[in-house]
């Protein structure tokens, strides 16, 4: 349980942190967030999270209510005051207190709320045997109506998604877009392994632009002599893959052994899967080494 949230510029008791009901935020789902994975007291990767928080901030209209550096300095205090060694940090931005009626500008002032807690990620378990996951049937917000690399507070098309998973028994479901190409996940991105070659949709398919895609893309898998193909994927090259990935802040890099009724590859966690899930924390102690 969170000891101290961070609410506009203070850290305050958890039943202090409130927002007005006026809050655009809560009204229409008007602002953007971030979560953010802290190792050994340390946010990772917290200047892409900062700098995508701006950017998602910027591309709907909210002039954020902290510069970058403002806000990692908020983030890295937060942290501290909780005492947070391995967990989560969760920054929002609410479009703040406005009139009814969409208008975003009659809003005055924008909040930034920071909370340092732990997290619960997919079980123990299917790190090692892989997980289910199913074709969500709702596709991903095209975007041109919602850019899905914005961060929105507004995640009820994800939500819905997630239902459709929850209802097949599953924990996660693979989302298309409009073409009926693969996109990414409710709350991850998605790689494939098919003959030795890692592939991944490239953004232009309508996704948020994972910080842990990117890290396995540039880091973790040329660290194992690998180059990652960002192309066009649809669901026919997941059920013919040898290996699936998926990838996020919480769930790190995470197997995938079926999708829907069909078993992908041998039904295992796949070799090259394996490599990464260990070289992705050995880069990740790696980089705590350096900071402390
Ligand atoms: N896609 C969606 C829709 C997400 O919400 C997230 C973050 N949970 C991701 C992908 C993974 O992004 P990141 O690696 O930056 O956490």
């Amino acid at each position: 349980m969170s000891r101290s949230i961070w609410m506009n510029g203070t850290l305050v008791a958890p039943q202090d942190a409130t927002v007005s009901v006026f809050d655009h935020g809560l009204l229409y789902g008007d602002g953007c967030f971030e979560g953010i994975r802290v190792y050994g007291g340390t946010a990772f990767k917290l200047r892409a999270h900062v700098d995508r928080m701006q950017d998602s901030a910027r591309r709907i209209y909210l002039e954020p209510p902290c510069t970058a550096d403002e806000l990692v300095d908020a983030i890295e205090q937060t942290i501290e005051a909780n005492r947070i060694e391995d967990g989560y940090v969760r920054v929002v931005y609410t479009r703040g207190k406005g009139s009814l009626g969409l208008n975003p500008f009659s809003c005055d002032q924008p909040s930034c709320i920071i909370i340092a807690d732990t997290i619960s990620l997919y079980p123990e378990a299917m790190y090692r045997d892989g997980m289910g996951v199913i074709i969500a049937k709702r596709p991903r917000v095209p975007i041109a109506c919602l850019d899905p690399q914005i961060k929105s507070l507004n995640y009820l098309n994800n939500i819905l998604a997630k239902v459709e998973a929850i209802e097949a028994g599953v924990l996660e479901a693979i989302m298309l877009n409009c073409q009926g190409n693969v996109a990414e996940c409710t709350g991850d991105n998605i790689f494939l392994v098919k003959d030795g070659v890692i592939k991944t949709p490239d953004t232009s398919a309508g996704m948020l632009h994972g910080i842990t895609r990117q890290f396995v893309i540039e880091e973790v898998a040329p660290a194992c002599g690998w180059t990652v193909e960002e192309c066009t994927i649809v669901p026919e090259d997941l059920f013919q893959a040898d290996e699936i990935f998926l990838t996020g802040t919480a769930a790190e890099v995470i197997g995938v052994t079926g999708i829907d009724a069909s078993v992908i590859g041998a039904g295992v966690v796949g070799p090259i899967t394996l490599r990464l899930i260990e070289q992705f924390h050995t880069m990740v102690a790696g980089e705590l080494a350096e900071r402390t």
